[in-house]
């Protein structure tokens, strides 16, 4: 079999993430180009029947490892047997989603591997040679880098929401390969023994489509009720700056920028927003923004694709009204 992509898909609630998703709808796109198989590993406890959902997306074979020790994520269990597979697989390239969990396997394997990693990529595209170029923001978002190694493969994280999901094909089928975890006792340094999950309607925010987001300008926490009815109108997530995380309104999980999420969505709302460089960082790849502020010389009217001069708190609330008439 020809080497290819290897897309690290991430489960959750018995689903693939949605950024797996878009890894295999992409990978399936490149691999066609440049002539390579797509291959999805799925680590996990009771994970094996995402295998055909893996295919449906795309993945010519899917490798199961499935095994107590990997019902929650670990970075010493997950980074041993990926490490294994990824050796064993050979793959010209190596991707997963720019999340938490990304983030903490990709430069753990990199290092393991001894080849390079390009991290929170963006963009992938197909050069002269077939090999495969990475574009990732760099100077908070002001310039893009393209990257490329010679030594293989070479690992990438891929923000979430860079690519489209392709409509899935239950016709697809993939080879599925199941592989025992056989964990060395030496990289079982930290065992997970409960995971207390915050129950939410609303969607994590770096998966959101649409995010609406708070700063300064909300004045406390109460006052981000308006953002929060008018996100759930519109079945989105709630963000916010720095400085109303660093005031108190919101947790600091759910800021967004530089030292807090980055985010891609396909609709931002900023509310009383700035649009300070380390703001922008965060979310300046959305498709499209929105920005709601009282100074018409706000920065991040810059950015913004539609702008709304004026007070949030007249305009959130005829927004939410607004919505809910329309998606009624
Ligand atoms: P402000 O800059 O105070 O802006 C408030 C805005 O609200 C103003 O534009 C004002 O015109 C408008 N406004 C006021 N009242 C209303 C109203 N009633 N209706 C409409 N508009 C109104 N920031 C982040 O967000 N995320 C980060 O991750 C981050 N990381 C940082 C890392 C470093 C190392 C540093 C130095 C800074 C970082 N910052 C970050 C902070 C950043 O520089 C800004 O201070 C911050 O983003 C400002 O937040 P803000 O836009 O909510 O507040």
């Amino acid at each position: 079999m020809p080497k290819g992509i290897l897309v690290v898909l991430e489960q959750y609630n018995g689903e693939l993430r949605k950024v797996s998703l878009e890894l295999l709808s992409e990978g399936r796109r490149l691999a066609d180009m440049a002539g390579l198989d797509l291959t999805g590993v799925l680590l996990g406890q009771g994970v094996k029947d995402l295998a055909p959902v893996a295919a449906s997306y795309g993945a010519d074979k899917v490798v199961v490892v499935d095994d107590a020790a990997l019902k929650d994520y670990t970075t010493g269990a997950y980074t041993s047997v990926l490490n294994r597979v990824i050796r064993d697989e050979d793959p010209e390239v190596v991707v997963m989603g720019n999340t938490g969990i990304g983030r903490d396997l990709a430069p753990r394997l990199a290092q393991r591997l001894g080849v390079g990693c390009a991290s929170d990529c963006v963009a992938v595209a197909v050069d002269s040679n077939y090999k495969l170029r990475f574009k990732r923001p760099i100077y908070a978002g002001k310039a893009y880098a393209e990257m490329a190694t010679e030594a293989r493969p070479i690992l990438a994280t891929i923000r979430p929401n860079s690519f489209s999901v392709a409509a899935p094909n239950s016709d697809r089928q993939a080879e599925v390969v199941e592989v025992a975890a056989s964990i060395d006792a030496a990289d079982l340094k930290a065992i997970v023994k409960e995971v207390i999950r915050q129950a939410s309607s609303r969607p994590e925010l770096t998966d959101a489509n649409v995010i609406v987001s708070g700063g300064r300008a909300m004045k406390n926490s109460e006052n981000f009720k308006i953002l929060e009815d008018l996100a759930d109108a519109i079945g989105a997530a709630v963000g916010a700056s720095r400085a109303a995380v660093d005031s108190g309104y919101r947790e600091y999980k759910f800021q967004v920028g530089q030292t807090g999420k980055t985010v891609s969505p396909t609709l931002y709302i900023a509310c009383g927003i700035s649009g300070a460089i380390q703001h922008l960082a965060g979310m300046g790849s959305s498709k499209v923004i929105v920005a709601i502020n009282k100074d018409p010389e706000a920065n991040i009217f810059t950015v913004a694709d539609y702008g709304i001069v004026g007070d949030l708190f007249e305009i959130v609330p005829l927004l939410t009204e607004e919505f809910k008439k329309q998606l009624a």
